[in-house]
């Protein structure tokens, strides 16, 4: 399977890459996404679980998210680069920071979650499918846009 895009941490001690071209991406503006990020939300770019391999060491936590789905963050311990995290009600699917991309331009945000929180200094983007919360509907292979 050829390599459709690479990423990992700021200290290059965790690198992953995936066969998988982004399936979708997301920004989230969820109080636990911008605790855990460098702005007022965080963006994600989903690809399947078989699609992405890690090499290097990475740390977890673990918390039930406002939506009621466990979430598993994933992080470098070295440098605490965000890099992944995988969630209850997505199951086969792994979420990736988009920030720890190579080529971030490679993914296009289509969706903005969690806008109800949006702080007001963080630019909603009018042209995104804007959701108050969580998107209705879950996200499967076969529910996901194309
Ligand atoms: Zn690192
Ligand atoms: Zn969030």
């Amino acid at each position: 399977m050829p390599i459709e895009f690479e990423g990992g941490c700021l200290c290059e001690k965790v690198r992953y890459r995936s066969t998988a071209k982004p399936i979708v991406t997301a920004h989230c503006y969820c109080t636990d996404c911008r605790k855990i990020g460098g702005t007022g939300h965080a963006t994600h770019t989903v690809v399947p679980f078989d699609a992405f391999e890690l090499t290097g060491a990475v740390t977890e936590f673990d918390r039930v998210a406002d939506s009621g789905n466990r979430i598993n963050r994933r992080f470098c311990p070295s440098c605490g680069s965000a890099l992944y995290h995988t969630r209850e009600g997505l199951s086969g699917m792994v979420v990736i920071r988009t920030s720890s991309m190579d080529d971030p331009e490679l993914a296009k945000p289509e969706r903005a979650l969690y806008t109800g929180s949006a702080i007001s200094w963080d630019h909603l983007d009018p042209d995104l499918s804007n959701f108050e919360k969580m998107a209705p509907q879950r996200a499967t292979p076969s529910q996901l846009p194309e």
